[in-house]
Parts: C-alpha cells; structure tokens; sequence
C-alpha cells in the first residue's frame, strides 16, 4: 500500500490541475490517493474520477485552515462526502476573507520597498478568492527577490516577517464538526511545522482528543526524517492513528514528489486501514 493522503491542485496553491496531480501520483507509485486542497472541494470530482480511471484508490480530503490560541493549524479531513452542505458552507466562510487579507499582504510588502505584489501573486492564482502565501511566494522567487518558496517564507511571509499578515480562520471545534458531520475522519496535518511549546501541544492533542480526534500526520513532506521520529512517538504516546502524505504543492517545491516517502514505522497504525 502506497498511501499519499495529502497533497495540492491549483484549485487551492498546487501548481497542476487535479487530473494532473492524479496522473503525477499513479507514475510514482501512489495506490491510495487523496486530493487535500486548501478550504476548497472543487476538485473533488476531476480527482476522483482521474484516479479510479487509472486504478488508484481515492479518498475525498480537504485541509482546513483552522485559529488555535492565536495561531494557524491545519487539519486534514479525510473521506469526507464532497457534498455535504455544513463542510461547504463552512469552507466558503474559511476562505471569506483571503483576498482582504491577500491586499493585506501587498501593502505590507510594499512598506518595505516590494511594491505590487498583490498584483503579482494574482497572475499565479486560479480563483483570486483562493488567495495565499504560496501564490505571493512564487511571484517573490520569478521576481527575483528570493531563490526558493521556503526562502520567502523565512525572509517575507512567516510568522514575526515583514509580509506576515495575521489572519482569523476557522476554530478547531467547527472543522471538527463540518469533519465529522461530512461523515470524515479529522488529522492534525504536518505537527513537526507548529512552534508550539510542549505544554501547547498537550493543550492541543487533548482538545483534538476531546474534540473526536485521534490521528496525526507522522510521514509528510512538510516533517524532518527527524520529526518522522518524533511523531510517531507522539502517536504511539496518545494512541493515534498516523497518516502519510507528501504535502506536495508541484515540481520542485517542497522536499519530497507525490509517493516518495518513507513508509509509516511499522507498529504505528496507519488511519487508512479503516477504509480498506
Ligand atoms: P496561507 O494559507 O495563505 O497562509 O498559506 C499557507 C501555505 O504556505 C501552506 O499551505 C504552504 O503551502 C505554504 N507554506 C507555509 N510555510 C511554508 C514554508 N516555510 N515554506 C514553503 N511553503 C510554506
Ligand atoms: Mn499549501
Ligand atoms: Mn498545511
Ligand atoms: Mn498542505
């Protein structure tokens, strides 16, 4: 089983079409496969017909964008039904917001001499609603001004940089709902990325746990090999289940291609398993 439950299509910050992730996904391997763009299920349909199409399983996902004491987590949700109208309603309001805080991000940028980058980050994006720090990052690294999306992120965009506009979006408890109503299963995404302090994070899992939580991701190209380590002891620690995705965004970007990661550790047990 070559399970990549997490990656991206231009319907959110990917750079190809879902039909394109998917055929990317079945060349390298990829037997279980779930689109997870951002706030978005627009490309539910194309991804799971170009999947089954060629013989992969596929798992309809979204990552949600979601405010935890003050700061962005994201949470993936896995076999949600692409129809259920809560989810849909609750993503539309997640995304309200993005080309406000996208305009944000220009002026911001342009305070510190990089004047028009709205305008240009928005020559990357496919729906100008869909906005986001990806978009701005690829036009920062054509332009010149960086030479890689991460570079941008540790110059311009991150938390505590100069383009970093702080942003409300959805609370932990409603997309666990919207999750759960959808009949899905609720994964904290790549925990290794959060600067959370260990007391944080107890605050975090325990909530998630109390919320119906009980899977994180462990292999993900968003984590180390270390961080691979870490939390699949956090996993074998609270008894969750551990998901695998690569978190890819397009060709060369990120650390890692669409089902090129390690496998899971071997006793940890894989959140898929309930699906096959
Ligand atoms: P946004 O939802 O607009 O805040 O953008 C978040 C997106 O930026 C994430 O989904 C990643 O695709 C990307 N991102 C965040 N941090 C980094 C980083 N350090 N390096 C590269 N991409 C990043
Ligand atoms: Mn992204
Ligand atoms: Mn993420
Ligand atoms: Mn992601």
């Amino acid at each position: 089983m070559n399970a990549d439950l997490h990656c991206h299509s231009t319907v959110s910050d990917g750079q190809l079409a879902p039909a394109e992730v998917a055929r990317r996904a079945h060349a390298n391997g990829v037997t279980l496969w779930a689109l997870t763009d951002h706030d978005q299920l627009g490309g539910q349909q194309e991804a799971r017909e170009t999947a089954e199409a060629l013989g992969m399983r596929y798992l309809a996902g979204v990552e949600i964008s979601v405010t935890w004491a003050g700061r962005t987590v994201h949470v993936v949700g896995l076999n949600v039904d692409p129809q259920n109208q809560q989810l849909l309603d609750g993503l539309a309001a997640t995304r309200d917001g993005r080309a406000a805080r996208g305009e944000a991000i220009g002026e911001a940028l342009a305070k510190v001499g990089i004047p028009n980058c709205y305008e240009g980050a928005l020559r990357y994006v496919n729906d100008p609603k869909m906005i986001s720090r990806t978009h701005f990052a690829r036009y920062l690294v054509e332009a010149g001004l960086a030479q890689s999306t991460s570079d941008v992120f540790a110059r311009y965009l991150g938390e505590g940089k100069p383009g970093f506009v702080g942003h409300r979006w959805s609370k932990l408890t409603d997309a666990m709902k919207w999750i759960r109503e959808a009949g899905g299963e609720a994964i904290i995404a790549h925990p290794g990325r959060y600067t959370f302090t260990p007391t944080e994070f107890a605050a975090l899992f325990d909530e998630f746990i109390e919320l119906g939580g009980n899977a994180i991701e462990v292999v993900t190209g968003s984590h180390t090999p270390d961080q691979y380590r870490e939390y699949a002891d956090v996993a074998r620690r609270y008894g969750f289940y551990a998901s695998r995705g690569s978190d890819f965004h397009g060709a060369g970007e990120g650390r890692i291609d669409l089902g090129l990661l390690p496998p899971l550790p071997s006793d940890l047990k894989p959140v898929w398993e309930r699906w096959l």
